[in-house]
């Protein structure tokens, strides 16, 4: 058990060395959603690789993180924001856009509609399916 909090808190620390870099990319805005005021936190984008990796993690609200990981406590109309949210010039922040919009269009009418505004380029498919397979 301590071996394992231990490993959380080495993970913790190493991400904290992107903590700097990820708040001036993210302009204080969740990267998802886009609240700003509200505290965010270093997201790890599912696959986690073995190492951190910049391009993996991302800046969310903890209303984003904790319906990311729980599909429980999702709420759909939250959601709405994907419509910003797609169009992100941060690649796993759009990856993990377009794999949340596929699982909500099961549901959802807008969702529907607004795969069909999506634009995807090169190789993000790939990326996509990589997370959807992850995302509960
Ligand atoms: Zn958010």
């Amino acid at each position: 058990m301590a071996k394992g909090l231990d490993k959380h808190q080495a993970r913790q620390q190493e991400l904290s060395l992107f903590g700097k870099d990820l708040v001036r990319r993210c302009g204080s805005q969740c990267e998802m959603c886009g609240a700003s005021g509200v505290p965010l936190s270093i997201y790890e984008v599912a696959p986690v690789p073995s190492e951190p990796d910049f391009d993996r993690c991302a800046m969310f609200c903890d209303s984003c993180r904790e319906q990311i990981d729980y599909p429980k406590r999702r709420d759909n109309n939250h959601w709405r924001c994907l419509n910003g949210a797609i169009w992100s010039q941060v690649p796993i922040v759009k990856a993990l856009a377009v794999a949340m919009l596929d699982k909500l269009a099961q549901q959802e009418a807008w969702a529907k509609d607004l795969q069909e505004q999506v634009y995807l380029e090169g190789d993000e498919q790939q990326e996509i399916d990589r997370i959807a397979a992850e995302l509960k």
